[in-house]
């Protein structure tokens, strides 16, 4: 029998079998009324999910095709922008955006730092920027940013505002109208319970209005969002994908966002409370907002990659290693989207055999119940 495998990372995350069953209905065409239903549905979800009335524009494309659409429709060569970095993603976003000829000015904080809006206020006195470039959680270090305070610093220097929240939307609060986001971008495979491959991003009447003259085709919104306006996709969409993210959707407003929201709070509280309990330093925040991955650094003289081979190997378990710098120093247990707190406890009590096997002195038999407890009497206000 083939054994169960468990998918513990921050995407792709587990899809709940709903999900899964609207994958192995049969194909239809895009152009037909059984797809222009479930398309007009699954559009309006996401801009329910989104927290906006603006357009939110799918692509087939992961979260960084999505990405590169915002890139590709503001930067126009030789342009000011600002990006936001404290992670590897925020540096992709510096990486993507010169390669489109941007001048970027580069805001780099260390990995696991978290932004600062008066840094970015700062930034934007010495140099203005079309746009202020951020991510939401830094997926790379479990930090999640206050998105709210940091789009607040760039609007009053009449900077447009992006945001990454490819592993944030729909765990964690993001409020694209109510806190002026102008681009929110984020991808099918994260909190959003649906296998990889579609991206997406809601964008505002200001950012519509100031797109520049860097060559798109595919990525272009405008045509996108014509298309979809009409409910005719301008390219043949990934028209499954999109059936399955239609019912993801549905799961999650069902749950409600607040739900979903509180849930996740809860679920980061019972992570970090087992790994402390046995004896595990956290390296992402200790903190509420941390609700997306929680960040574990290895113990001493144990490699981060060890912990995840063996934990693969063993028991058929996916967590996250480290990147860039952070390989082999940490690891991550990623708890958005299809996740109760009986996951939370199957990862702990794995990470405790695997590690005190590997050596290291924890305290065996109490983070499960230290989990459960933090998770119980930890009702979000
Ligand atoms: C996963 C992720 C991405 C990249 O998404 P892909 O779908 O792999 O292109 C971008 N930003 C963050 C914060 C992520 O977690």
């Amino acid at each position: 029998m083939g054994r169960k495998k468990y998918l513990f990372t921050p995407g792709p995350t587990p899809v709940p079998p709903q999900v899964l069953a609207a994958l192995a209905e049969p194909v239809v065409h895009h152009r037909s009324p059984d797809f222009r239903t479930i398309y007009e549905r699954c559009l309006a979800r996401l801009r329910e999910v989104c927290r906006t009335e603006q357009d939110v524009l799918l692509f087939t494309a992961s979260g960084t095709g999505a990405f590169e659409s915002a890139v590709a429709n503001l930067v126009s060569p030789g342009e000011p922008h600002l990006v936001v970095s404290a992670g590897n993603f925020g540096e992709r976003w510096a990486s993507l955006a010169t390669a489109y000829g941007a001048e970027v000015d580069h805001l780099r904080y260390a990995w696991g730092e978290t932004p600062e809006p008066d840094d970015v206020r700062a930034r934007l006195r010495e140099r203005g920027a079309k746009a202020v470039w951020v991510v939401q959680s830094e997926t790379s270090t479990g930090v999640v940013a206050d998105v709210q305070a940091l789009a607040a610093a760039a609007k009053e220097a009449d900077a447009l505002v992006v945001v990454d929240a490819v592993s944030s939307l729909g765990a964690v609060p993001c409020e694209t109208d109510a806190w002026g986001l102008d681009v929110v971008v984020s991808g099918s495979q994260k909190a959003l319970m649906t296998p990889p491959g579609l991206g997406l991003c809601a964008v505002s009447a200001a950012a519509l209005g100031a797109t520049g003259s860097s060559p798109r085709f595919y990525f272009d919104w405008e045509r996108t969002r014509k298309a979809q306006v009409s409910l005719d996709a301008a390219f043949t969409p990934a028209v499954s994908l999109v059936a399955a993210l239609d019912v993801a959707l549905g799961l999650l407003l069902e749950e409600g966002l607040d739900a979903a929201f509180e849930r996740h709070v809860r679920l980061g509280r019972a992570a970090r409370a087992g790994a402390k309990a046995m004896g595990l330093e956290l390296f992402s925040p200790d903190e509420d907002r941390s609700a997306v991955v929680t960040a574990i650094r290895s113990p001493d003289g144990i490699d981060a990659g060890d912990i995840v081979k063996a934990l693969r190997e063993r028991f058929d378990i996916t967590i996250a290693g480290g990147q860039g710098e952070l390989r082999g120093k940490i690891f991550r247990l990623g708890h958005i989207g299809w996740f109760d707190v009986f996951d939370i406890a199957t990862m702990l009590a794995a990470v405790e055999l695997v590690v005190s096997e590997l050596g290291a002195d924890i305290e065996r038999g109490v983070a499960v119940t230290a989990a459960l407890e933090a998770y119980e009497h930890s009702r979000v206000a």
